[in-house]
């Protein structure tokens, strides 16, 4: 029997939100071109990066997550979106390589059904111990991109535990970390994409408006 839900998953950084939590995290404590430098060497592998950017906050309040989500506009339409979605009957969620304190107020503000983020490490004072607990996947499916949340393996997982076929998935991402994701969905499309690997999709909408993701929904 076909399940009565389909699954829309959105990233974060970029996608819902107009800017990037580590950027405007790194710039308030000093950090942003060390962020920076970590993220441009392509020498090192997508889940190190987290690790070694987790380790420069350490120290940080973890209320400071919050502050930096709340100084990032969100992207057009965004709410809209989402409402048309739940009356399509979507199951939707996050999955960003972001901060799980900064998803889940995502989820609650939206009333969104799922995350799946990188977690920071918080000690009993609330302050960023420096460690992150990462979801990974790749290394359960093979897959290429070596990053610390794979989006693909957790778009699967999500689609597994709502009983949605690939092909009732649409996932939306802007960056080489979506890719994964992006090319598995049923429809996935590029948004706003950063770079020539997202940039090479199918289906780009190249305006900071979400609502545009209806282009492809039929
Ligand atoms: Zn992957």
């Amino acid at each position: 029997m076909a399940s009565k839900f389909k699954l829309a998953v959105f990233d974060m950084d970029g996608t819902i939100i107009d800017g990037r939590l580590i950027d405007a995290l790194s710039t308030k404590f000093g950090l942003y071109d060390q962020v920076k430098q970590i993220q441009s060497d392509t020498s090192i592998l997508g889940y190190v990066k987290t690790q070694k950017i987790a380790s420069l906050l350490k120290g940080i309040d973890d209320r400071e997550i919050i502050f930096a989500l709340e100084s990032i506009p969100i992207m057009n339409n965004y709410q809209k979106t989402v409402s048309v979605l739940k009356e399509e009957g979507y199951k939707i969620g996050i999955i960003t390589d972001s901060y799980g304190i900064a998803a889940k107020t995502m989820v609650n503000n939206y009333d969104l059904d799922f995350f799946t983020a990188n977690d920071l490490i918080v000690n009993n004072n609330g302050l960023v111990t420096g460690e992150v607990n990462m979801p990974l996947g790749w290394d359960k499916i093979n897959c290429f991109c070596r990053n610390s949340v794979c989006k693909r393996y957790h778009l699967e997982t999500q689609a597994n535990n709502y009983d949605v076929d690939t092909k009732d998935t649409v996932a939306i991402g802007d960056t080489r970390g979506d890719l994964c994701m992006v090319t598995h969905a049923g429809i996935g499309i590029a948004f706003m994409p950063k770079d020539n690997f997202i940039g090479r999709c199918k289906n780009i909408i190249n305006r900071p408006n979400l609502s545009d993701i209806f282009n492809f929904i039929k």
